[in-house]
């Protein structure tokens, strides 16, 4: 989309990642409710929810953080975070130097 702004970006990956998480709370609760899965399969569909609901929660934060004004904005310096960082890590909070110097 050539006119999408970081707004309608993040909203959009929210909304990704928040039916991805609805899709594997399904299967986890598919995956519990199975007598014929394997403790490990039931781990590996947890951590999948889990890692989905992370996730989440970041492009969560991230829209929070654009509509609030402070998106972009690097919560170590306070400097500019820049927009090709943005662009690789749309929920990036530090900026490339910061980053670099938290390690
Ligand atoms: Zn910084």
């Amino acid at each position: 989309m050539p006119n999408s702004t970081p707004d309608t970006k993040l909203a959009d990956e929210l909304a990704r990642l928040d039916d991805e998480v609805r899709r594997l709370e399904r299967e986890d609760a598919a995956a519990l409710a199975d007598p014929g899965m394997i403790q490990e399969d039931r781990d590996g569909a947890r951590i999948l929810l889990q890692n989905a609901r992370l996730a989440a929660d970041e492009a969560r934060r991230a829209l929070e953080r654009l509509r609030s004004g402070e998106y972009g904005i690097c919560r170590e310096c306070g400097g500019s975070i820049g927009a090709d960082r943005l662009e690789a890590l749309s929920d990036a909070t530090t900026c490339i130097e910061c980053q670099a110097r938290l390690g």
